[in-house]
């Protein structure tokens, strides 16, 4: 229930619309109730009745209303006819109908709105949040759950939800309306109604729960089925050289036909509740036309035979909405499992945000430092991924991290733009806790090549310029020449404009490498953090990256993360990490005097 309360609340963005939907409803309603009641004239006037009422003072009872309708239709036969009077009332009934289904279609045209906007609302803000979250909850959840969530479970409350969302407001208010009618009608035959609608009402209501949590089981499949299929996209390559297409294929079918067993079950669950719907129904209008047949056929005719027609006429048309209500507190009931996951998503904690009055810093001035900084992504455990870390990092100074893979390398480098937040000590950049610093600032601060490059399928001048919304031709052009990109790129079919495909895959890798160098020349930042940028590449994109990287790292300060040592000899200190902790430090020279880790990995590279 919180869930769907929670889910107006998007609602309410849309007053406006939701008060037309439900004026015109109401409207609606109105006119129906009026063409039903037109039946008991209809029928008085073929069996010759209606003559024989008097005037009687109008008032707001619908015996009064109906007596006056009798009299002025008395009034008509008696100068015009009975065929003339047939022809009205088959008018009235026409033009009631109409109006009603006008009003009913204004009523789904004021709705549309706010179906829509509320579900283009609530993907919004699952995007928004997820650009929010921190890198780490993205290691815990499944990529294509999470993908899930955002395309079919926003669907499926489109579907359930918004779509019962109307018919959870007009239902009742039709009930109301046509049962406070019956009620005014034969207050003892509504007795019998009371009494009989909530108990078939109830049991119908009881198939929605066990909907629902059959709901949940069928979006998660999904979000397994979505994963799988991410999965091979991405590495499509890899499973055909493996020659393991049958094992995915096994693997896909089964998740595949899993899902197809928990939606049979769904299905067939929710449209038990029609049928069973229906048939209560049936046995609710029989008791009733019993019970009515009764007070009509009894000696002192407690009701009148077209009294008890219209009655009857009126009665049918509430098992509809009943039925529409039922039927929509089970779509909600679905639906709500998806709220639930999406809402997983929404309640998610952003561990890393800027504090309440963060600092601004718009320059780089004197050091970076990592004092007594200690991490674990698995918090609670002793697994430290990185333990007592100092190190300080002058302006202008190239800083190098060596050593094995799996050491911490990428981990000390991620802390620096506040990808993950430290467990122990702090990192200061020109004294201040980088904590305090506004993260979007500090993040202005970096420019950062991976060894993957993250390109993205867009032009090769859109990806280059990527955040930038500023930049002019004359300084993309100017970065990719400095990041020796430039004469690949126009080579291309259309230049800069060259769309570059699904994360560049139209490129070699050296040549996806420049583009992301170009990207962080043309960001410009003071501090540049390199994290194994040629390790990917062969030994002539290699030269040309390194060549790029060099022109990059001029006045700048840069943390690089070498996998060949021999890129990094000129570097002013050199960090040699193990198991997360710093086993030796100094210039190239000092560590082999040393003749320790640095030597050793030296040796290996150098005779291979
Ligand atoms: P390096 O860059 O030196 O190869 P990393 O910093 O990538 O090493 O990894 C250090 C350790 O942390 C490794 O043992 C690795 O398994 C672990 N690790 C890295 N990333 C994550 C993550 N997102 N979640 C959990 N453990 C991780
Ligand atoms: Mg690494």
């Amino acid at each position: 229930m919180k869930s769907y309360l929670r889910l107006l609340r998007y609602v309410l963005s849309y007053k406006r619309y939701a008060v037309l939907n439900i004026s015109c409803n109401i409207l609606s309603v109105i006119f129906s109730l009026f063409s039903l009641t037109m039946v008991a004239p209809f029928l008085n006037l073929l069996f010759s009745q209606a003559t024989a009422y008097e005037k009687v003072p109008l008032n707001f009872s619908v015996k009064s209303v109906l007596a006056n309708f009798n009299y002025f239709l008395g009034n008509y036969i008696q100068e015009n006819g009975k065929i003339n009077a047939l022809i009205l009332i088959s008018g009235l009934i026409i033009i009631m109908f109409f109006l009603k289904n006008l009003f009913r279609y204004l009523a789904m045209y004021f709705m549309s709105p706010i179906r829509n906007g509320v579900v283009r609302d609530l993907r919004n803000t699952v995007y928004d949040k997820v650009l929010q979250l921190p890198l780490s909850y993205f290691t815990e959840e499944r990529k294509g759950d999470l993908m899930a969530r955002m395309t079919t479970d926003v669907q499926e409350i489109e579907w359930s939800i918004m779509q019962s969302l109307e018919v959870i407001f007009r239902e009742p208010l039709t009930m109301i309306l046509f049962l406070t009618t019956l009620v005014l009608m034969s207050p003892q035959l509504s007795l019998f109604v009371f009494v009989l609608l909530p108990v078939a009402g109830l049991l119908v209501g009881r198939i929605g729960k066990s909907l629902r949590r059959t709901s949940t089981k069928g979006q998660a499949k999904m979000g397994q089925l979505l994963s799988t299929i991410e999965e091979t996209l991405g590495g499509l390559r890899i499973i055909k050289g493996f020659n393991a297409e049958s094992f995915s294929r096994a693997k896909f079918r089964q998740t595949n036909d899993e899902y197809r067993k928990l939606m049979k079950r769904l299905y067939r669950k929710r449209d038990l509740s029609a049928p069973l719907s229906v048939f209560m129904g049936a046995v609710v209008l029989v008791i009733v036309i019993y019970f009515g047949g009764q007070l009509v056929l009894r000696s002192d005719q407690a009701l009148e035979p077209s009294a008890f027609i219209a009655f009857i006429a009126i009665f049918s048309q509430i098992i509809p909405p009943a039925r529409a209500f039922s039927e929509a507190y089970s779509n909600v009931q679905k639906g709500l499992a998806s709220a639930e996951r999406i809402n997983r998503i929404l309640d998610a904690g952003i561990t890393i945000s800027d504090k309440e009055h963060p600092l601004q810093i718009q320059d780089f001035n004197h050091d970076i430092e990592y004092r007594d900084l200690s991490f674990a992504y698995h918090k609670g455990g002793s697994g430290w991924v990185l333990k007592d870390i100092n190190l300080k990092i002058g302006k202008g100074m190239t800083v190098a991290l060596v050593g094995q893979s799996g050491s911490g390398k990428t981990t000390l480098a991620d802390l620096l733009p506040r990808f993950y937040d430290p467990d122990a000590g702090e990192i200061l950049i020109d004294g201040e806790n980088i904590r305090d610093y506004r993260i979007s600032d500090l993040r202005k601060l970096m420019g950062i090549v991976t060894q993957e490059s993250i390109l993205f399928n867009d032009t090769v001048f859109n990806n280059i310029a990527f955040g930038l919304t500023n930049a002019t031709a004359e300084d993309v052009e100017a970065a990719a020449k400095i990041a020796n990109a430039h004469d690949f790129i126009m080579q291309m079919p259309q230049g800069y404009q060259t769309n570059i495909g699904d994360r560049g895959n139209k490129m070699s890798g050296g040549q996806r490498q420049r583009i992301s160098i170009a990207r962080a020349i043309l960001k410009n930042p003071p501090i540049l953090i390199l994290d194994e940028a040629t390790s990917a590449l062969d030994t002539e994109s290699e030269r040309l990256v390194q060549d790029a990287l060099v022109k990059l790292m001029k006045n700048r300060t840069t943390l690089v993360i070498a996998h060949r040592l021999s890129t990094i000899q000129h570097a002013d200190e050199i960090i040699v990490m193990q198991k997360g902790e710093i086993i030796e430090r100094g210039k190239h020279a000092g560590l082999l005097a040393l003749d320790g880790v640095y030597k050793k990995l030296f040796d290996l590279q150098a005779f291979a």
